[in-house]
């Protein structure tokens, strides 16, 4: 499906798809739990889902003659991660913006984890104080203008490279990867488990699996806590990216499967279960999750799981985006495990 896109190699290539047999057991051996190892994808800065969405976007940007790439998340944004990254592995300069999205409490959050990292790498690191929001930035085309303003050439990316135009084309190779894996394991997973926020990562997949007729078969699990915009942003990236890989038809609402059970109480703030989940995650398997994104798919995942919402036998396969720096700034909340 991307065979006239020009891609940008960032990571390692396939990510590793495993079982997991000790998760397996402790939900009841109904279902099996497989993982996609996308938090290993990459020796970029620890890694982590935006890099597939960037390897698309990287050629756009070198073809613009950027000498800075400007982006936006939160204060513990992997986004801005690894767009700080991308930068300093292109011999770029770079700008984010790190808006204050999540209220913390935690002494160091604004100091340890992926803001160190994206300071170490040499970003231009702006903390700003405007709440959570995955649209368009006035803070972010503040920052574009102050890149242009002191003569440099700046090339925007949105918050989770999202509504960028390519923004959508790493996922739907996702898809065609998981293809080419089942096909040489022997296996075909029945359900997607995905983590969704700003949400190109999903509809990527969407787009992707809807060639064999899975698209209604990924389950998104919000961590926004504002799901009526990552569900309307969704919508307009599936759409976008059907029509960019000349998909042929439509996907419908019913094929856009989003969960909003489980981002309660905020964004970046986890419940109770997100933190058992984490902890459920950690001492089956040593999979590492954290209090923003995958600790809540986590929990979704258990929760459906007990519930009973797989048919029994299902193949079930989570797909682990990274995310494990932002957990540096939850020291507190974790302090005893
Ligand atoms: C960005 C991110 C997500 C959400 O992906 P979207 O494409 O923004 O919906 C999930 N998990 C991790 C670790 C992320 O960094």
């Amino acid at each position: 499906m991307l065979e006239k896109f020009e891609r940008y190699p960032l990571t390692f290539g396939p990510t590793p798809i495993e079982f997991l047999p000790r998760m397996t057991e402790a939900l009841g051996n109904k279902v099996e739990i497989w993982a996609k190892r996308d938090d290993c994808n990459s020796g970029l800065a620890l890694g982590g889902n935006k890099l597939r969405k960037l390897e698309y976007i990287v050629p756009d940007a070198i073809r613009s003659n950027a000498d800075t790439l400007v982006s936006i998340g939160g204060v513990q944004s992997n986004h801005t991660r690894m767009v700080a990254a991308t930068a300093a592995k292109l011999g770029m300069k770079c700008v984010v913006v790190q808006e204050s999205w999540v209220p913390h409490e935690d002494a160091v959050y604004d100091r340890v984890g992926n803001i160190m990292l994206t300071r170490l790498m040499g970003a231009d690191s702006r903390i700003v104080e405007e709440g959570f929001d995955i649209g368009i930035r006035k803070s972010w085309e503040d920052a574009i203008q102050s890149v242009k303003d002191a003569g440099g050439k700046p090339y925007g990316i949105p918050a989770g490279a999202s509504v960028h135009p390519l923004g959508g084309l790493g996922y739907v190779g996702f898809a065609e990867e998981v293809r080419a894996q089942e096909a040489e394991m022997g296996v075909r997973f029945d359900y997607i488990i995905v983590c969704v926020v700003t949400g190109s990562t999903q509809a990527g997949m969407i787009v992707g699996f809807a060639k064999d007729g899975r698209a209604q078969n990924v389950i998104g699990i919000d961590a926004s806590a504002t799901v009526d915009q990552t569900r309307a942003q969704v919508r307009q990236i599936v759409d976008s990216t059907a029509e960019l890989v000349e998909l042929g038809r439509t996907i419908s609402d019913d094929e856009i499967h989003i969960n909003p059970d489980y981002a309660y109480p905020a964004y970046g703030v986890p419940s109770a279960a997100t933190s058992d989940a984490i902890r459920f995650a950690a001492r089956t398997e040593a999979m590492i999750t954290d209090p923003v994104y995958e600790g809540k798919s986590m929990q979704g995942m258990i929760d459906l799981v007990r519930k009973g919402f797989f048919p029994e036998g299902s193949k079930v396969l989570y797909a682990h985006l990274g995310g494990a720096p932002a957990l540096n700034g939850y020291a507190y909340t974790y302090r005893n495990g």
